[in-house]
């Protein structure tokens, strides 16, 4: 069964979808019906939501790994991290049965769930999502277990992220928001589901799975060499073939794609992820 939901946005400070949804949900209620768990919602990081920023000191999800959780830093991340795992934590221990974290990117990958798991119940959600909401794209970043994870959601039994895009950092964007919404509208309506035990015959859906980070080349000095390719700009999700163009350098070569036979990138120039110099994520298209 699932009991209790827990609703996040903030944490990442800039990303304004979620944070606006939340907080239209605690004024005028949760627009979608549900009847069988108790849903609850907050905001992660209310100082870096306040100066329209990612993060203050550092990455906030990034801090909830066990090892983390055990050695906190003096950072303002670092003892958010510590309240919020008592909070809607233990991690490991939590009652949140799920913990819905909401964000936004500034890529082109449109209305994603991420799954940091693919266990039985992760399954469940991205083909009953890709059911109600054909244009999602479901990406398991299964990597690594699921405790093992550093990310917020991954405080609840049950963890999962949306991630929408592209939306400036710092503004809303409206299409960003209704999207936004509808994802959020099906997972609350999956755990109806769930609890209803109404979810027998989910037919199996394409997915992606993360694969690696590509990064920008650099020079001896850590400079830049290259920008992300026009023909691949703006083109998430979409196949990305051996020979085909990933990077336009300043000296007016072009770097091409070879690596894998087939590959699907997201993350393409997230704002975010430009002072670590990682260009794009790739990922395999698979059947969940
Ligand atoms: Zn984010």
């Amino acid at each position: 069964m699932i009991k209790h939901v827990m609703f996040v946005a903030g944490t990442h400070g800039n990303e304004t979808s979620g944070i606006q949804l939340i907080r239209n949900w605690q004024r005028s209620g949760c627009p979608y019906k549900y009847s069988t768990f108790e849903l609850s919602s907050m905001l992660a990081n209310e100082e870096a939501i306040s100066r329209n920023v990612r993060f203050v000191d550092e990455d906030l999800n990034r801090q909830f790994s066990l090892a983390k959780l055990a050695d906190p830093q003096i950072s303002l991340e670092s003892q958010l991290a510590i309240d919020i795992n008592a909070k809607i934590g233990p991690k490991g221990e939590s009652k949140f049965d799920l913990v819905v974290d909401i964000h936004n990117t500034t890529s082109q990958m449109g209305g994603t769930l991420i799954l940091p798991s693919s266990d039985a119940f992760y399954i469940s959600m991205g083909r009953f999502v890709k059911q109600v909401l054909p244009e999602a794209n479901i990406l398991v970043e299964d990597e690594v277990a699921y405790e093992a994870h550093p990310y917020l959601c991954t405080l609840g039994r049950h963890g999962v992220m949306i991630e929408v895009g592209g939306q400036p950092q710092g503004l809303l964007r409206e299409d960003v928001y209704q999207l936004t919404t509808l994802l959020a509208g099906a997972i609350v309506a999956f755990c109806d589901a769930y609890n209803e035990d109404t979810l027998t015959n989910l037919e199996p859906c394409q997915a992606f799975r993360f694969i690696r980070n590509i990064s920008f080349p650099l020079d001896d000095n850590g400079q830049r060499l290259a920008m992300i390719h026009h023909q691949l700009q703006d083109n998430d999700f979409v196949p990305l073939l051996p020979g085909q163009p990933i990077f336009k350098c300043f000296d007016g070569s072009e770097i091409t794609w070879e690596g894998e036979a087939e590959v699907y990138p997201h993350f393409i120039n997230e704002a975010a992820y430009s002072k670590q110099h990682v260009a794009f994520a790739t990922a395999e298209s698979f059947l969940l």
